[in-house]
């Protein structure tokens, strides 16, 4: 399921980064700090009762005076597109501004819920806020706040989460492959997507996804069902900024909620940049298959080691993910194309991979006879019992007589003795240890 976008909208100095810190930092439980990918707090998740949102704060751009108004225009109308219910925040103190009015106009015409917020009222006596004039808003009445000092968020919060879409169940039926395409832009995303597309029987196009702006495309192969989820968020591309920039991040994780395979996307004349790092890193974490696609192979000169030391170079880049498959395409000659899906399924069916029990407990009784586990002091780890507690991903519990006993390196050995006997391309591997005495 897909956590709604809320962005923070309002004039410089009126609170916005003030208010992002308050809702992510103290007055809700954050739920995860998705590591890497959001160490700058430009987008964190939330929760308010029970619901789950993802928080983009827009404010902390700087520009100049003079194009202020053109910025904000532009902050709004990004928001508008990219979020699914916008804050809205206008300053108590400085009352109404011109500014404020226009980007007012640009929300109600937007279907998109939004919520006025009036920021810096640190005393609640009604006579003394402007909210007549902020009703002229035509916006409804302003949830009165003070950010810094933390008055009346919870207020705020409540009325936030009214606004909020309902949180739909998944339309695909459960064996439906779902596949986020990621990368940076101009790798070649939307062109991979067209070129799957045209190629395979489309089922109905458009289906919405589970929130309001992501468009699905589902389609099917050999009699199996798939679908692109988010495709949406790939098309608009043009004119990538910092703000945008920032959105289609946002977006990129929301997709990978969403799938079950993550196929990252790397153009073949540019490499690894961070950002695909932290994304793909963000897959890993969240248990997602993963293919490593490298376009635009056409633009490679090549001799017979070109792809070897293209595969040498991309997994230094990404050394925790050594499990990744990476394959070599053009969508422009439609070179090996047809194996992408291929590779598709293939990482699906590793990630669905069940081991019998009596097998698994061979295994790991072999591999600690090979290597002994670790020990402290005069305690050595004993591993009672090894089951297989899911799927998607693989996923291991280990009974042991103490699980601080295990070490990062013993658990690593576990983890490549499990993938070289069953392989699990693909897909990353979770073990988890229980205490037994
Ligand atoms: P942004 O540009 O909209 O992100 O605004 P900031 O969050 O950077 O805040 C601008 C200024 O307003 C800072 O000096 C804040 O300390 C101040 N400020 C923010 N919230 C409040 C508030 O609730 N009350 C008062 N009095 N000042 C605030
Ligand atoms: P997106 O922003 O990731 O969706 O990228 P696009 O699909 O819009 O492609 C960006 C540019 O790269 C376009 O000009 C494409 O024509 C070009 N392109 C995409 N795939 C290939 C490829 O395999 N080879 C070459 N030479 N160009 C490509």
């Amino acid at each position: 399921m897909s956590k709604p976008i809320v962005a923070i909208v309002g004039r410089p100095n009126v609170g916005k980064s003030t208010l992002f810190n308050r809702i992510v930092g103290s007055r809700i439980a954050i739920v995860e700090d998705m590591p890497g990918v959001t160490r700058d707090r430009l987008y964190q998740d939330a929760e308010w009762q029970g619901r789950e949102f993802t928080l983009v704060d827009t404010g902390g751009l700087d520009f100049a005076e003079d194009v202020i108004t053109e910025q904000i225009r532009k902050q709004a109308e990004l928001a508008i597109r990219e979020a699914d219910a916008i804050i809205f925040l206008v300053d108590a103190r400085e009352g109404l501004t011109i500014i404020d009015e226009e980007v007012a106009k640009q929300l109600r015409l937007a279907d998109k819920p939004v919520l006025l917020v009036a920021n810096k009222v640190e005393q609640f006596d009604a006579s003394k806020i402007p909210f007549y004039d902020f009703y002229q808003l035509g916006l409804g009445d302003p949830v009165p706040v003070s950010a810094s000092e933390g008055l009346n968020t919870g207020d705020l919060l409540d009325e936030l989460v009214k606004l909020l879409p309902e949180q739909e169940d998944d339309p695909y039926s459960p064996d439906t492959i779902r596949i986020a395409v990621i990368g940076r832009p101009n790798v070649g995303k939307s062109s991979l997507v067209n070129a799957i597309l045209g190629e395979e029987r489309v089922i109905v196009s458009n289906i919405p996804g589970t929130t309001r702006d992501a468009i699905d495309s589902p389609f099917e192969r050999n009699g199996k069902s798939y679908v692109i989820v988010d495709t949406a968020g790939m098309r608009r591309r043009n004119r990538i900024d910092l703000a945008a920039e920032r959105y289609s991040v946002v977006r990129a994780l929301r997709a990978v909620d969403r799938c079950d395979v993550a196929l990252m996307i790397l153009d073949a004349t540019e490499g690894v940049a961070e950002q695909d790092k932290k994304i793909v890193g963000y897959a890993h974490e969240k248990g997602k298959a993963i293919v490593l696609v490298v376009n635009k192979w056409d633009l490679v000169v090549k001799d017979d080691k070109t792809m070897n030391r293209f595969e040498r170079k991309i997994r230094e880049e990404i050394t925790f993910l050594n499990y990744i498959p990476i394959i070599y395409v053009s969508a422009l000659t439609k070179q090996r194309l047809p194996k992408i899906l291929d590779m598709v399924d293939f990482v699906a069916e590793e990630a669905s991979r069940r081991v019998a029990t009596a097998d698994l407990n061979n295994l790991i009784r072999e591999a600690t006879q090979a290597t002994p586990p670790p020990a402290d002091k005069h305690r050595r780890l004993k591993i009672f019992y090894v089951t297989q507690g899911g799927v998607k991903p693989p996923t291991f519990i280990l009974f042991v007589n103490d699980p601080e006993l295990m070490h990062f390196s013993y658990q690593r050995y576990l983890e490549n003795k499990l993938r070289d006997t069953y392989g699990f391309e693909g897909t990353p591997i979770r073990i988890f240890l229980r205490k037994r005495e």
